[in-house]
C-alpha cells in the first residue's frame, strides 16, 4: 500500500470517487475541509465548510452534497460556496454528522454521533431523499459509520461502530425503507473496531478497522476473505477509484494518536492506495 497524498488530516474520512472530475473526494471533519484530490496532478483542492463535515457525496447535477453542522448542504465544487438544504439536529449541538453514503437510487443516507467521549447512544441515522426532505430512520446510535448496499439492493450494511458489528438490514429500494436488523459479521476487540465501509462490484464488503492497522474483506455471506494490512493504525474507510475503479484508496486518522504514536507514524492521516484486484462500482449520486 502506496501513500497517495502527504495530507496528515486529522480525521481523514469518507473517500468517494467523482467519475465526472476523475477526483477522489474526502473529508477531514473537525477542520470543516472536503478535498477534491486529483489522482494523475496530485492536485488537492481543498473546499472549507466552516464547520464540521461528515461525509459528502457527488449529485446528479454536477454539485457535492455534504452532511456538516447541523445538517445537509449543497457544496459548489468551483466556488466552494456552501447553501443550506436541509437541518438536522439543530437542538443538538453535542452531536455531528458522520459517515454516510447514497441508496442504489440516489437517497443520500448519513448518521449523527455525540462529538466527545463518553459517546452515549444518543445518535441517529437519516435518509435524504432527492426532494430534500429528511427522515430520521433510526436512533440509539452511538458511532454512526459505514453504510452501502448489496449488488441487488435487497440488503444494507451498517456499522455503528460501538456494536462492534457489521450489522445487516432487508432493504425495500422502491421505498428506502430498512428492517430486519441481525449482525453480519462480529468484530473481535483485538483486530481493532469496524469503522467505513464500502461494497465492491463483486458484492464483498470492505471495512477499515479503527485502531485495527487493517482493511478487512468480506463475502456477502460474512466470511472474512483477505485482510490487508495498512500502513498506519487508524484507516477511517476505503473507495475504489481512477479511471477503471481498479485503484482502492484509503483514508486515516492521526487524531487519537499520543504524541508519541504519532512520531511513530509521522504520516498518519495520509491517504494511501493499492490495487487489490476486485474492482468497484461507480459511485452513487445523490439524485436531488
Ligand atoms: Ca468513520
Amino acid at each position: 500500500m502506496e501513500l497517495a497524498l502527504d495530507v496528515r488530516a486529522e480525521l481523514g474520512e469518507g473517500p468517494v470517487w467523482d467519475d465526472r472530475r476523475q477526483r477522489l473526494l474526502f473529508v477531514d471533519i473537525m477542520r470543516g475541509h472536503v478535498h477534491a484530490f486529483d489522482p494523475v496532478t496530485s492536485d488537492d483542492r481543498v473546499l472549507e465548510v466552516g464547520q464540521p463535515v461528515g461525509t459528502v457525496t457527488p449529485t446528479e447535477r454536477g454539485d457535492y452534497v455534504i452532511a456538516a453542522g447541523d445538517g445537509f448542504f449543497r457544496l459548489d465544487p468551483d466556488t466552494g460556496r456552501v447553501t443550506p438544504l436541509a437541518e438536522v439536529e439543530c437542538d443538538m449541538p453535542a452531536n455531528r454528522m458522520n459517515d454516510g453514503y447514497c441508496d442504489p437510487r440516489g437517497r443520500f443516507w448519513a448518521g449523527t454521533m455525540a462529538i466527545t467521549p463518553p459517546r452515549p447512544p444518543v445518535g441517529s441515522l437519516y435518509r435524504l431523499d432527492p426532494d430534500g426532505s429528511v427522515t430520521r430512520v433510526l436512533g440509539g446510535v452511538t458511532i454512526s459509520n459505514g453504510i452501502d448496499w448489496s449488488l441487488d439492493g435487497t440488503r444494507m450494511y451498517y456499522v455503528d461502530t460501538r456494536l462492534s458489528s457489521i450489522d445487516v438490514f432487508d432493504y425495500d429500494v422502491e421505498r428506502g425503507e430498512a428492517r430486519n436488523r441481525r449482525s453480519l459479521v462480529t468484530i473481535a476487540k483485538a483486530s481493532g473496531y469496524p469503522d467505513g465501509l464500502i461494497v465492491d462490484a463483486e458484492g464483498f464488503l470492505w471495512l477499515a478497522l479503527w485502531a485495527g492497522s487493517a482493511v478487512h474483506r468480506y463475502a456477502p455471506d460474512g466470511t472474512l476473505e483477505r485482510v490487508l494490512k495498512t500502513p498506519v493504525t487508524h484507516p477511517t474507510k476505503c473507495a475504489f477509484g481512477g479511471p477503471e475503479l481498479a485503484d482502492l484508496y484509503v483514508t486515516s486518522a492521526a487524531t487519537e494518536l499520543t504524541p508519541e504514536e504519532r512520531a511513530r507514524q509521522p504520516q498518519a492521516g495520509g491517504l494511501y492506495r493499492c490495487r487489490p484486484g476486485p474492482r468497484g462500482r461507480p459511485a452513487r449520486r445523490f439524485a436531488g
